[in-house]
């Protein structure tokens, strides 16, 4: 085998993954596509010594304090396919290039499934926002509303009621039962039925919502908890075992972010929920050092 380990994915979780096989002198080739979750935001939040970084930047500082150590191999590259061979596993990249390794940590990360409404995707990250822990702050007093997605979206109104007056807007969906309106009653959350037809603002900011009847409602920024889709097939490729998370399938992994395949790590919003990037990194440390000590106890077992 060329290295000891290939991550695939190289941002919080990945990175994080990474440094920890490299400090411990190993050979780590990692894949990079360089699209991160969070790179419709301007603005990084909550990351231990990094609030308010720009994620491309953080993530490139962290690229470049893996790259200085000398066991690492980094590729911008898509991994494209992923099979068990004898000793290990290989990794087919979408140049062409096969790499191969004792152990891989998938750490591909998940898109957001947003819903079709005009005016929201390019709000993403912006002023439409998935986690109030993550951008609630910025928005503090604001007009804030949440549009269903599903029925954790009340939940989801009743949390963010917190930061500012809130609207849950139904978008055309039945009204909550009673015990939820109950609920949002004592948050003070208001309730508005009519499906939304466009979000208009300006560049990336938000100021109405334009109802399916010709109202306008006043807003400063939305929330919703999407669906979402896992960033390749390579797990399902390997047969590691899916579970259904509240957005969409999670890598099933154990404490040690061993997936159900020998050998196989899985870290980051692919295989846990709710998501932010210090979980991410922090499940890519667990992946990281549980991976190099597998190198050192399997065989000894054995
Ligand atoms: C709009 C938005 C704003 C957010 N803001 C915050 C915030 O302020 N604070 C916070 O803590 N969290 C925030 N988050 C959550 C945070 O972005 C994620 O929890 C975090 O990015 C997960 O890290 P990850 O390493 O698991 O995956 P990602 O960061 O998504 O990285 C996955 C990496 O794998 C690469 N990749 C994918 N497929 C392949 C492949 N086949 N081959 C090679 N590489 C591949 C991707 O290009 C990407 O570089 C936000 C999320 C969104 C959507």
């Amino acid at each position: 085998m060329e290295h000891d380990a290939i991550v695939i994915g190289g941002s919080y979780a990945g990175l994080s993954a990474a440094i920890h096989i490299a400090r411990a002198r190993r050979f780590v080739c990692i894949i990079d596509a360089g699209s991160p979750r969070n790179r419709f935001a301007h603005a990084s939040h909550g990351f231990f010594g990094q609030d308010g970084a720009d994620p491309y930047a953080m993530i490139a500082e962290a690229r470049e304090e893996v790259a200085r150590y000398p066991t690492v191999r980094i590729i911008a590259s898509n991994a494209t396919d992923a099979r068990a061979v004898a000793g290990g596993f290989e990794v087919l990249l979408s140049t062409g290039e096969v790499v191969t390794a004792a152990k891989l940590v998938l750490a591909f990360g998940i898109s957001d499934l947003l819903p079709d409404v005009p005016g929201l995707a390019e709000r993403w990250g912006r002023s439409v926002l998935h986690c109030p822990y993550c951008h609630g702050f910025e928005h503090s007093g604001g007009k804030l509303g949440v549009l269903w997605i599903t029925p954790m979206s009340v939940h989801q109104a009743v949390l963010i009621a917190d930061w500012g007056p809130t609207t849950l807007y139904l978008n055309g969906n039945a009204l909550p039962e009673e015990a939820a309106r109950a609920l949002l009653d004592r948050r003070g959350v208001a309730i508005e039925p009519a499906p939304v037809r466009a979000l208009h603002g300006g560049d990336g900011s938000m100021s109405s919502l334009l109802l399916d009847d010709g109202r306008t409602a006043a807003i400063d920024a939305l929330f919703l908890a999407p669906r979402s889709r896992l960033n390749s097939p390579i797990a399902d490729q390997l047969g590691c075992a899916l579970d259904d998370g509240p957005f969409g399938k999670i890598v099933r992994t154990d404490a040690a972010k061993l997936t159900t395949v020998p050998g196989v790590y899985a870290a980051g919003d692919i295989a846990r929920a709710p998501h932010n990037a210090s979980w991410a990194a922090a499940d890519g440390v667990t992946a990281g050092i549980s991976l190099h000590q597998s190198l050192i106890f399997e065989p000894l077992a054995a």
